[in-house]
């Protein structure tokens, strides 16, 4: 069968403005619209034929490049074998995926830590689940997040997303906040490191939770917040500070993990740090609906006693391209790639900042960077409006980035992990033209 499809910008702007309700329509970052017709690796085309690089993954979900080869050969070859096949009966591929997901976690000092594997359909389900699990296994309702965490858009991924424009009302409640340590805007000021944040974590517990609690969520680098690394010792000390008060660590990777931080295979690492519980989602796929909660396996097993059932969780078809994405990931040492072009890029980022007073902070590593503009450096005052001009004026140089953090005021660069050297001359070039364009109020 082959169905109907136009390419034509303008029909499918109507369809969308017809049939889309406003939510899903308005959540547009161009001032135009814009579709794109095919990808290749860490490129996109529109529908005229022009290349555009993809600097923000299809929202972080290609990790290993756009239509990969070989991650679309696993994918249709058990499409066609068999396309579903839900958990309640067996399949080899997602119990495979499962062994290869816990081969990557860490085993512990005394290597004995077991982790399974529960399969979601996304990101947000697996903070669901994670929350339910903490709750469950500690016996304690209160949660902890940090203020500018993004976790997700159902109902309980919300209700830990620190940001109110994030949020819609009503959302369920048992929830205390703490300032996210970052270390360019945080309430402690610049460069304050871990140890004042540790104890706003203390702080809150004791006075916004009865004093026992189920756990803390921590990307481990917030990725909508704006890019904000935790700075080291802090996942370890929230950790320790946690468990104190009776709850689990729970790392979220949905962004952070599959290598895009370069040094690790996952963030959390970075500090030592063994989560009680993982979550992600996004490049564990390479762009199929796929997400997972990773688990020890004390902490997974009380689940069992409710139902707790996702349709098209360990769904084949994505866990077979799951599993062609750990093997290139290996096999074409994107990790390492990510450490070495994330690195130049970072350079070249800080060159530009050197260049333009506009931008007020460059950080975040491997490909998981980030630009934060500002109307004035002393002030550190976030300036979206340049920032919307420096991202649409980026367009025109074939540059998608992402417009990220409680501002908007950030520049968010999460590409595949293919992206190479010769692309970072390319990106710096491209973002250069922006910025002056933006100085000269071209926008
Ligand atoms: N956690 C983080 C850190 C995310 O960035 C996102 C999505 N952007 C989610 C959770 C939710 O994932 P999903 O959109 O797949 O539900």
């Amino acid at each position: 069968m082959t169905l109907h499809t136009s390419w034509n910008l303008e029909e499918t702007a109507a369809r969308r403005d017809r049939y889309y309700s406003a939510s899903q329509r308005k959540f547009v970052p161009f001032r135009d619209p814009m579709v794109f017709r095919r990808g290749e690796m860490q490129y996109l085309w529109d529908e005229k034929g022009r290349r555009y690089t993809d600097l923000l993954g299809m929202n972080v979900c290609i990790s290993v490049g756009h239509s990969h080869p070989d991650v679309v050969k696993a994918a249709m070859d058990q499409a066609q074998e068999l396309t579903h096949c839900t958990t309640m009966f067996y399949h080899p591929v997602p119990a495979h995926f499962a062994e290869e997901l816990t081969a990557t976690m860490p085993k512990g000092p005394n290597g004995d830590i077991e982790w399974v594997v529960h399969f979601t359909n996304s990101g947000s389900e697996a903070i669901d689940l994670a929350m339910a699990m903490a709750r469950g296994y500690t016996g304690n309702l209160d949660l902890l997040a940090l203020r500018t965490a993004y976790h997700g858009p159902t109902s309980a991924a919300q209700s830990v997303t620190g940001i109110a424009g994030w949020r819609h009302p009503g959302m369920p409640g048992n929830v205390a906040f703490v300032a996210e340590p970052n270390q360019y805007r945080g309430i402690f000021g610049r460069n304050a490191g871990a140890a004042p944040y540790l104890d706003e974590i203390e702080r809150v517990i004791q006075t916004s939770t009865t004093g026992r609690v189920a756990g803390i969520l921590v990307e481990s680098v917030q990725g909508y917040g704006g890019i904000i690394e935790m700075p080291p010792g802090y996942m370890s000390g929230a950790a320790e500070r946690i468990r104190a008060a009776g709850g689990l660590y729970i790392a979220d990777e949905v962004q952070s993990g599959f290598g895009r931080t370069g040094e690790h295979m996952w963030g959390f690492e970075s500090d030592g740090v063994i989560p009680d519980i993982v979550v992600m989602a996004k490049g564990i796929s390479n762009g199929f609906p796929l997400g997972a909660v990773v688990a020890r396996r004390e902490i997974a097993e009380p689940m069992a006693e409710k139902f707790m059932f996702h349709t098209y969780g360990s769904n084949p078809t994505s866990c077979a391209a799951g599993r062609a994405v750990l093997q290139v990931l290996k096999r074409d040492r994107l990790q390492e790639n990510a450490k070495q072009v994330g690195g130049a890029l970072l350079k070249r980022l800080q060159e530009l900042a050197q260049k333009y007073p506009a931008i007020g902070d460059v950080r975040g590593r491997g490909l998981m960077l980030a630009i934060e503009m500002v109307s004035d450096r002393g002030r550190m005052t976030p300036d979206a409006d340049t920032t919307g001009v420096v991202f649409e004026a980026c367009r025109e140089a074939g540059l998608i980035l992402s417009k990220s953090g409680p501002h908007r005021s950030c520049l968010r660069m999460v590409p595949p992990l293919c992206l190479s050297l010769a692309d970072v001359d390319q990106v710096a070039e491209g973002l250069d033209r922006a910025f002056d364009k933006a100085r000269k109020g071209q926008g």
